[in-house]
């Protein structure tokens, strides 16, 4: 942290800077330039913030040169991370299918689903049981009929599952049945659920919020690793912006710059970005390309039927090809296709 002081700052006024931060246990280094004064600050960062520096005499501005999220940051963590899900790795060597409904429905819709989903390579099975809809009149998930669902076709298949959870009280249940906790973009900023999921002991699944900056979904995994939860993968879906032709506008620059800021894997989700069928395969290639660390793609029996998403599920039909990219990309870009 660097305290910049006004030009016109005494040198009593340097010198209190120097003795609070001292006091606080910190060091404090004056540079004496030709115009106006610095002071660098070395030591804990989040208590130098409550000296409430910048109310100061003679301070200018107070820059925070290190990054406000400690345990998720690349800063604090040189390699990148590998989180496993039942086994399953998702980080920088392989490239993971996670595919699946956008929600349970049933038994037969999700054992369906599942079975295209492996058939096109993935390795996890993505389902919601709890589904936070915009609307309060659209479906909004079984709930725990929907947990119990995606645990019978987990045994049929072999699958792990990758779930929402929507509320910090549900937490406890969605973990008995998950392998992964979804949070949603709605609640990238659900503070309690952050916490509450950080301390689950199960891997998370933090969707980008629509609204947010880079920075900010980096601060809401900083809640979840604060709980003592570092096994979270992180999830571009695409922002809101002035586009309407998509669903959502995919960030794909946000994969190489959320990499290089963070340890944590990244993601992309090209079915609610894209919102699309038609977009889902072209959006695939290109979060290969990027360097995404993994998809997770809606698929349907059935899309003129789903509850939830029908228009961006693949359908049978669009399965070879999904399979031939996710096989035959990632050796490019030097990964393989996460096997079971
Ligand atoms: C989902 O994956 O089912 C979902 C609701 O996604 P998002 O939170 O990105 O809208
Ligand atoms: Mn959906």
């Amino acid at each position: 942290m660097v305290v910049v002081m006004a030009a016109e700052a005494s040198e009593a006024d340097v010198q209190a800077v120097v003795t609070l931060v001292e006091t606080a246990g910190g060091e404090a280094f004056v540079s004496r330039g030709v115009n106006r004064t610095i002071v660098g600050l070395v030591g804990d960062v989040e208590q130098f913030g409550a000296l409430n520096l910048r109310g100061m005499a003679g301070v200018r501005d107070v820059v925070r040169i290190s990054v406000p999220y400690k345990l998720v940051s690349r800063e604090n963590h040189p390699d990148r991370s590998v989180v496993r899900v039942g086994g399953v790795p998702i980080g920088p060597e392989t490239m993971t299918l996670i595919a699946g409904p956008c929600a349970v429905e049933t038994p037969e819709q999700t054992l369906e689903a599942a079975q295209m989903a492996q058939a096109a390579g993935a390795t996890l099975l993505r389902g919601g049981a709890f589904k936070p809809r915009t609307s309060p009149y659209a479906f909004q998930g079984l709930g725990e009929k929907g947990l119990r669902i995606l645990a019978d076709v987990r045994s049929e298949t072999g699958m792990p599952i990758v779930t929402e959870v929507v509320d910090a009280h549900d937490v406890e249940l969605v973990s008995s049945y998950a392998d992964m906790l979804q949070v949603g973009t709605r609640n990238m900023q659900n503070f309690a659920l952050l916490q509450a999921v950080g301390g689950a002991g199960k891997p998370v699944m933090l969707k980008r919020g629509f609204n947010a900056t880079i920075e900010e979904w980096l601060m809401a995994a900083e809640y979840i690793a604060q709980r003592g939860n570092l096994d979270i993968v992180l999830c571009e879906r695409g922002i809101r912006t002035f586009e309407k032709a998509t669903r959502n506008t995919l960030d794909i620059s946000a994969v190489p710059v959320a990499q290089g800021l963070s340890h944590l894997p990244v993601i992309i989700d090209p079915s609610h970005s894209g919102g699309h069928r038609e977009l889902v395969l072209p959006l695939t290639r290109a979060a290969i390309a990027v360097g995404a660390d993994g998809v997770i793609i809606d698929v349907h029996p059935h899309p003129e039927q789903a509850l939830c998403d029908g228009p961006q599920a693949l359908v049978n039909g669009d399965l070879r090809e999904l399979a031939k990219t996710v096989r035959e990309l990632p050796p490019l870009v030097n990964r393989t296709l996460t096997r079971a």
